[in-house]
């Protein structure tokens, strides 16, 4: 199933039981605008590249459209449009006013110089300056782009415009960014995760996680689980996994990874697949890289009893069925991930007054606006008898509706 299908199909499931009508359900999916740009580059040997950059912007009826610019070799146009439509519904979900967008680019990034990749993206700002702003729509870092492309993209975007730092977010602290931003989405998906335990009463000391990716949240979240007394057996990223019965020593794997840039060869645990992280025996499995990697062939092979969707799109309907008849608690992307999202509405918030926060507030607003919002979901799961995700969407499409109606065409 594509990325948009599977989107389609929680939309559907969740549209069905609200009852909204087939016109108000085109109405509420169809994107406002999807473009999609040639990226030429000039080579650092004077070759000419040529790659394609897309920006759906997907809804607008809650305000401004934000969402991430990914720079990875498989996005495609069906991949942009689900990620898109995703954001509109976690933007409601924990109710910030923002609509959803994505965009990116279909580029392998280990293939570029870093002087090749300030040129893309500046070139990207080009294509794409005109129809994005911060009243518009707000990019920010999603996977294989972070502080420095969102630092390129503000400097490119303010030739054309002038001073504007809130046009995008996820800038460096010495840029405009916001103290907070980076940890921001690892923090929420650690945030969600204690709040899931606590319901379950499961104290997070000693509990077991193992996490699919290692990047910007994958390793952030590792680190807070770790602070709190978590065990994290098992970690993976595209270069393989590392797995310590015993717990693995985070802090140490951190630095290896800053280090070597990959978790492969970091000497506190032994080699494991991929595939066999997902599978391992762990009370919560937290994949925070690729989409559709909980597929119906892995799905029956799952051991952990809670899973926590820091990447987006990680699971496929049919793993996701499976997952409810089985009793296995999947907090959904919308929720789990959704704090990178609300850091980057407080550092634009802050770009707009000119007043910078400190992190102590970043983190409480943080905290504050997470657990009223899985509150809500888990709440909305229990009243109605759904499962956290279609709980999710219930609110989220809930509140992108309610404002369309109220706005009006
Ligand atoms: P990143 O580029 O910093 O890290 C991605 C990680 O995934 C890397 O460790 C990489 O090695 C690993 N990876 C790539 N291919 C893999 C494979 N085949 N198997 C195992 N690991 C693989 O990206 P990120 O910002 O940490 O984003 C990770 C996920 O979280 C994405 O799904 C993204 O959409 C989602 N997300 C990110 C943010 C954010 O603020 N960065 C916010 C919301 C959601």
């Amino acid at each position: 199933m594509s990325s948009y299908e599977t989107t389609r199909h929680y939309f559907d499931r969740a549209a069905r039981l609200m009852g909204i009508s087939q016109n108000m359900q085109t109405l509420l999916l169809t994107p406002e605008r999807e473009l999609k740009v040639q990226v030429a580059l000039e080579r650092d040997n004077g070759e000419i590249a040529t790659f394609i950059g897309f920006r759906v912007q997907h809804d607008s009826a809650r305000g401004p459209m934000k969402g991430g610019l990914r720079f990875h070799h498989e996005v495609d146009g069906d991949e942009v449009l689900a990620l898109a439509t995703l954001m509109t519904w976690k933007n409601a979900v924990v109710n910030i006013p923002y609509g959803g967008a994505k965009g990116g680019i279909a580029v392998n990034v280990h293939d570029l110089s870093h002087g090749e990749l300030e040129r893309l993206s500046r070139k990207f700002v080009d294509e794409i300056h005109d129809m994005v702003g911060p009243d518009k729509d707000i990019p920010a870092p999603d996977m294989g782009t972070g502080a420095q492309v969102m630092a390129w993209f503000m400097n490119q975007y303010q030739k054309f415009h002038g001073f504007n730092p809130a046009c995008v977010t996820g800038k460096p602290v010495e840029l405009h960014g916001a103290e907070g931003r980076e940890e921001a989405t690892g923090r929420g998906v650690v945030i969600v995760t204690e709040a899931l335990l606590k319901r379950v009463k499961q104290p997070v000391e000693g509990t077991t996680v193992a996490i699919q990716g290692f990047g910007n949240v994958g390793s952030h979240a590792a680190g807070f689980l770790h602070e709190k007394g978590a065990k994290i057996l098992g970690v993976s990223d595209a270069s393989g996994g590392v797995w310590n019965p015993e717990g693995l020593d985070v802090p140490a794997l951190r630095a290896h990874a800053a280090e070597h840039e990959h978790v492969a060869g970091f000497g506190g645990g032994e080699a494991i697949a991929n595939d066999d992280l997902l599978t391992s025996a762990v009370d919560v499995l937290i994949p925070a890289a690729l989409g559709n990697v909980l597929t119906a062939g892995n799905a029956p092979h799952i051991r952990a009893k809670y899973i926590i969707e820091a990447a987006n799109n990680p699971t496929e309907p049919e793993a996701d069925e499976h997952f409810d008849r089985t009793g296995i608690v999947v907090v959904p992307d919308i929720l789990a991930n959704a704090g990178g999202v609300t850091v980057s509405y407080f550092e634009w918030v802050q770009n707009r007054q000119h007043f910078k926060w400190e992190l102590s507030r970043v983190r409480q607003e943080l905290d504050r606006i997470l657990l009223n919002s899985f509150d809500k979901t888990w709440d909305i799961a229990e009243d109605k008898k759904v499962s956290l995700r279609t709980a999710a969407y219930l609110l989220g499409i809930g509140r992108v509706g309610r404002a369309t109606v109220l706005g009006g065409i």
